[in-house]
C-alpha cells in the first residue's frame, strides 16, 4: 500500500496513519513529525523550519523536499509500502514527489483526500495533545489519556502543539485553502483521488476506512 493522505489540518490524517500502522504495518512519513524532531535537535534545518511553523506557514519546498526524498531514497522499509502524511503540500512539491517515487520506482497507489469543515478543525485542533516520545494522540474531550499528562501508550509526557492555537490554526487552513486544494486536481488528473469525509466523528470514520484498506489488500 503505497499512498498519499491529503487534507486540511484536523482532518484526521495523523490518527489514520496510527490506525493504518498498527494494523498493516506500513511506514508513515510525515513531515511535520520529522520538522519537530530537527526543530528539537536544534539543527540548522529545525531552526529555519521553526519561525515558519510558528506563523502556521509553509516551510519552503527545498527543505521540506530534500528531507522526503532522504527518507524515501534510504529507508528500506519503503519496499514494504509507506504512508505520507503532510506531504505534498503544494504542487511543485506534488511534482518534485512523483520524480523521486519513479527515481526508486514506488509509485504511488493512491491518496486519501480527508475532507472536513473549519469549526470542527478548530475543535479537534485546540483539544489535541501529542506524546513528545512516541507521538500518540490525544483529545482532552474526545480521547483523553488514562492518567493525565502522561500517554497510555508509552508513559511519555504529553504536550499542546505550540501551533495547534486557534490564531496559527486560521493561518493554516487559509495556506492550504491557497497552496494545497490545487493538489485535488492534480491527483485527480492522476486519476489516483478517494475522497473520504472527515466530519465523521472518529469512530465511523475508522470503520469505514478499515473496510476500504481490508479490501485494497485483498485486490492487491
Ligand atoms: P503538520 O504536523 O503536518 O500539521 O505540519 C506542521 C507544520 O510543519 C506545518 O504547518 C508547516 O509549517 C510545516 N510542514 C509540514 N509539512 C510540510 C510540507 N510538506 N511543506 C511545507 N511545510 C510543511
Amino acid at each position: 500500500m503505497r499512498l498519499v493522505l491529503l487534507g486540511p489540518p484536523g482532518a484526521g490524517k495523523g490518527s489514520l496513519a496510527e490506525l493504518l500502522k498498527e494494523s498493516f504495518g506500513i511506514l508513515h512519513v510525515s513531515t511535520g513529525d520529522m520538522l519537530r524532531e530537527e526543530m528539537k535537535n536544534e539543527t540548522a534545518i529545525g531552526v529555519e523550519a521553526k519561525s515558519y511553523i510558528e506563523k502556521g506557514a509553509l516551510v519552503p519546498d527545498e527543505i521540506v523536499t530534500k528531507l522526503i526524498e532522504k527518507k524515501l531514497s534510504t529507508d528500506a522499509n519503503v519496499k514494504s509500502g509507506y504512508m505520507l502524511d503532510g506531504f505534498p503540500r503544494t504542487k511543485q512539491q506534488a511534482e518534485s514527489l512523483d520524480r523521486i517515487l519513479n527515481d526508486i520506482e514506488k509509485p504511488l497507489d493512491y491518496v486519501i483526500y480527508l475532507e472536513a469543515e473549519l469549526p470542527l478543525i478548530i475543535k479537534r485542533l485546540t483539544g489535541r495533545r501529542v506524546c513528545k516520545s512516541c507521538g500518540s494522540l490525544f483529545h482532552m474531550t474526545n480521547r483523553p489519556p488514562r492518567k493525565e499528562g502522561i500517554c497510555d501508550s508509552c508513559g511519555g509526557m504529553i504536550y499542546q502543539r505550540a501551533d495547534d492555537n486557534e490564531e496559527t490554526i486560521k493561518n493554516r487552513m487559509e495556506v492550504y485553502l491557497r497552496s494545497t486544494l490545487p493538489m485535488i486536481d492534480y491527483y485527480e488528473g492522476q486519476g489516483k483521488l478517494e475522497k473520504i469525509d472527515g466530519n465523521k466523528e472518529s469512530g465511523d470514520l475508522q470503520e469505514i476506512l478499515m473496510k476500504k484498506f481490508h479490501e485494497e489488500e485483498k485486490n492487491h
